[in-house]
């Protein structure tokens, strides 16, 4: 909870110094309004103003009508809304776009990848979490970078909010890009923590994040159609569960300790039994499941012996398995399965009745599928 008498303080301090004004983007609307009440204004004033900002995307406070003059220059000399700024987009043929954004010296991208079918109904934007990752999974192109820092909960919602106002321009324009969904308001129906970074080693800015997301009168999203990713923060798994209730995705990767302590150095700390224990006591709702991603090195954990070990893994336990023949690229030492050995696998455990898909890469023209980003100049 921010404390606003606090604030006022810093934002006072901050007024000498302009570019460090809180940014609304990574404010709650109760925290809004308890600020506003402690100015001495009345508290419905917070639901205008993000309405106004989520909703209708005004420019910034100036253009909020609905507000008394003197409100909007308060509410200009204390708080930022910019979004991170955009300094690449790049359309791939399939319809997949990736947007990389610059903000204090970092750089972080967003993919956004609308539904395949004309009829699909999804239209998914994965986001940023970190500007690098501390894991070191083998696999990841991520991992490789050295330069690692949490965005903020406004950077992230930022990027939501970007992507957005880009998403209606195009819409507007027809860009040529054949299966760019005619677009409207808010396009994107579905927001995954998969991006760069690990979600759950920046908790309390991921957590506000999504509930910034969730606020009815902002971007109105349903826990439901946020999910966040870990390759495996036991404890913070539990916190989520308690905090959010998202929907869970759990980056398996493999079914013995052995082979993940090789693949996945977080295994070592958390190991399976206690990461799959974990996935046991997160509470489901509405028949809901856990999505397992399951990035398939070949010769290291696609055997048939693999694929009967997950079934006994993940026996009883509500999961839709997202198989990920590795998307290949120069920092990974491992390649990826034949296509045989990925449908021998999957026809395992179709057997088991387990919900398994294998994931084709969408975006790879612009090195936008899992385990590519990392803002490549
Ligand atoms: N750190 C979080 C969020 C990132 S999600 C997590 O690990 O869940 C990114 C997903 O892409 C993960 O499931 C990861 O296993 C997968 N991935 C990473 N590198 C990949 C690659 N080269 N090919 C295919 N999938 C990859």
């Amino acid at each position: 909870m921010i404390r606003s008498d606090n604030l006022v303080q810093e934002t006072r301090a901050d007024n000498l110094v302009q570019e460090t004004r809180p940014n609304l983007l990574g404010w709650r609307e109760s925290d809004l309004e308890q600020f506003l009440v402690d100015c001495g204004n009345p508290g419905y004033r917070a639901k205008q103003i993000f309405t106004a900002i989520f909703k209708q995307r005004v420019a910034g406070f100036d253009a909020i009508s609905t507000l008394p003059k003197s409100l909007r220059q308060q509410l200009s000399e204390h708080f930022d809304t910019a979004t991170p700024t955009l300094a690449l987009v790049e359309a791939s043929i399939d319809g997949t776009r990736k947007y990389r954004f610059e903000s204090d010296g970092a750089a972080f991208e967003s993919v956004y990848i609308p539904a395949v079918a004309r009829n699909g109904k999804t239209n998914t934007l994965c986001v940023s979490s970190q500007t690098g990752c501390a894991l070191g999974c083998g696999f990841c192109y991520t991992a490789s970078l050295r330069h690692n820092r949490n965005l903020t909960a406004a950077e992230i919602v930022g990027q939501v909010l970007a992507v957005s106002d880009d998403l209606a321009t195009i819409a507007d324009s027809n860009d040529g890009v054949a299966t760019a969904p005619r677009v409207g308001v808010r396009p994107i129906t579905n927001i995954v923590y998969m991006g760069m970074g690990e979600p759950l080693l920046n908790y309390e800015e991921v957590v506000r994040s999504v509930e910034v997301l969730m606020e009815r009168h902002g971007a109105d999203y349903s826990n439901r159609r946020i999910t966040v990713s870990t390759a495996g923060i036991v404890p913070r798994i539990y916190d989520l569960a308690r905090d959010l209730q998202t929907q869970l995705a759990v980056s398996l990767n493999a079914t013995t300790d052995e082979v993940r302590d090789r693949i996945m150095p977080i295994n070592k700390k958390w190991p399976l039994a206690k990461l799959v224990g974990a996935m046991r006591d997160y509470p489901l709702p509405n028949r809901r499941r856990i999505t397992i991603e399951y990035v398939m090195l070949g010769g290291i954990n696609d055997s048939d012996a693999d694929a009967r070990r997950l079934i006994k893994l993940l026996a009883g336990l509500p999961v839709k398995i997202n198989l990920l023949p590795l998307n290949e690229h120069e920092r990974t030492p491992f390649e990826t399965p034949s296509p045989q050995r990925v449908e021998e696998f999957q026809r395992i455990l179709h057997k088991a009745r387990l919900s398994a898909i294998v994931r084709s890469p969408r975006g790879q023209d612009i090195s936008a599928a899992c385990g590519q980003l990392g803002a490549k100049p």
